[in-house]
């Protein structure tokens, strides 16, 4: 698998986690290959995920988490790793509800968090990040979506865009524009889907279809100035605090997805035989493998570098920023190589490695571009912003 242990007690929930996933998982997945995984199925698969530490892992006892039994970040991004090798798409809404389960516990208002934590610790609920919109990506500071105070409540109008669990989702924290100060005008909104309703429409993309990805409609939408999460105006703040950690998350589904091609490339080369032997004994075959195994490796060790940062309490800004843009750039550098070294079967459905290039595409992309990576990494190594 690649892991190094610190301890038994590592070793024995990672393996009996990826056996779970072997057994219990990977057949749904086959099941719905490219297909919508409806609501009902995905929550059934949350309730048993949440049992193994994934959402879970990260939040304290005293909150209802596994967080403070030797669970930590360095064996939360292990688990999460096993998740993404088994299905990147499983892992989009364990990485989304592990991120609002960490928001919640951390910036929530207590009514909020006692009301809405359970539900996500149990896999019973989603939650939906809204920061995107049409005109907004990697400029957070251009939000559009405005929550105008209005007595004890703000009322929320406009649309979000790539909003992963969307379409799931039973709440929604809603990134708006409560002021005209570029960065002190943002706030993050407490939405229940029940009470403060919203539309959302699933948008379809090259891969990762079996979860929802979707736009967010917010139409004069009344929420009570107490759903404030955070502080109003430290949306920009408490959004960037988050990144760091959400980052690794986004650089261990680069990482699985690479592992995974590369599992699937060796099995491959030492079955296929042409010019008589077995293609992994053709040099450019075993050069192509070697150079695929030290990325994924080099991917690990970034990822494990910034999650023991987080555990020590040292920002890791960079360190995060390094791990998502190596990890995800190699996914899409393996998992091409993996196709290649299937050839033609590479390109066909009935191969898992054709899936998970699609796939890789996507990772470079969402929680902050590789350019935007790039442009961090050289911010912290100059002192001058290049953005
Ligand atoms: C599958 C998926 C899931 C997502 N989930 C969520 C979610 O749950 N919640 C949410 O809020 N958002 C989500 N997003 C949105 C994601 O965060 C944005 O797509 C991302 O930040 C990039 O924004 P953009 O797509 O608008 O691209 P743009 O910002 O328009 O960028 C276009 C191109 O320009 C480059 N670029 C931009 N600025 C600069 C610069 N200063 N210097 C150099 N190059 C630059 C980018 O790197 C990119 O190559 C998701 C996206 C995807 C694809």
């Amino acid at each position: 698998m690649g892991h190094v242990f610190r301890n038994e007690e590592q070793r024995m929930a990672v393996d009996g986690f990826r056996r779970f996933l072997d057994k219990e998982i990977e057949p749904v997945v086959r099941e719905y290959r490219d297909r919508y995984i409806p609501k009902d199925v995905m929550q059934g698969i949350m309730r048993k995920l949440v049992q193994f530490g994934i959402v879970t892992g990260v939040v304290s006892e005293a909150n209802g988490g596994m967080g403070g039994t030797g669970r930590d970040w360095q064996t939360s991004v292990m688990l999460f790793e096993e998740l993404v090798y088994s299905s990147m798409d499983i892992s989009v809404v364990a990485l989304i509800n592990t991120f609002g389960a960490v928001l919640l516990e951390r910036l929530a208002p207590p009514a909020i968090r006692e009301r809405y934590l359970p539900g996500l610790l149990s896999g019973d609920l989603f939650l939906s990040m809204g920061i995107s919109e049409p005109d907004v990506g990697s400029n957070v500071l251009e939000i559009k979506t405005r929550a105008k105070r209005d007595g004890d409540h703000y009322v929320i109008k406009g649309e979000k865009t790539w909003i992963s669990n969307g379409d799931y989702s039973d709440m929604l924290v809603c990134t708006a524009r409560t002021g005209d100060d570029p960065k002190r005008g943002l706030t993050h909104i407490f939405l229940d889907r029940s009470e403060h309703p919203y539309e959302s429409r699933n948008i379809h993309k090259i891969a990762g279809n079996s979860q929802s990805t979707a736009q967010i409609f917010l139409d004069d939408v009344r929420v009570p100035v107490a759903n404030v999460i955070g502080g109003e105006g430290e949306g920009l703040k408490n959004t960037l605090g988050l990144f760091e950690l959400s980052r690794v998350y986004v650089a261990v589904q680069g990482l699985g997805v690479a592992r995974r091609a590369l599992d699937e490339a060796v099995k491959y080369a030492k079955e296929r035989r042409q010019h008589g032997k077995v293609i992994a004994g053709h040099q450019l075959i075993s050069a192509m493998l070697a150079d695929m195994a030290t990325r994924v490796d080099a991917a690990r060790l970034l990822i494990a570098r910034a999650a023991d940062m987080i555990d020590a309490g040292i920002p890791a800004e960079m360190e995060a920023a390094m791990a998502k843009y190596y990890a995800t750039e190699a996914a899409v550098k393996v998992a091409r190589q993996a196709v290649q070294i299937h050839g033609g079967n590479g390109v066909t459905t009935e191969f898992l490695v054709e899936k998970l290039a699609r796939e890789a595409i996507i990772l470079p992309i969402p929680e902050g571009t590789s350019q935007i990576q790039q442009l961090i990494i050289g911010r912290a190594l100059t002192g001058v912003a290049a953005f």
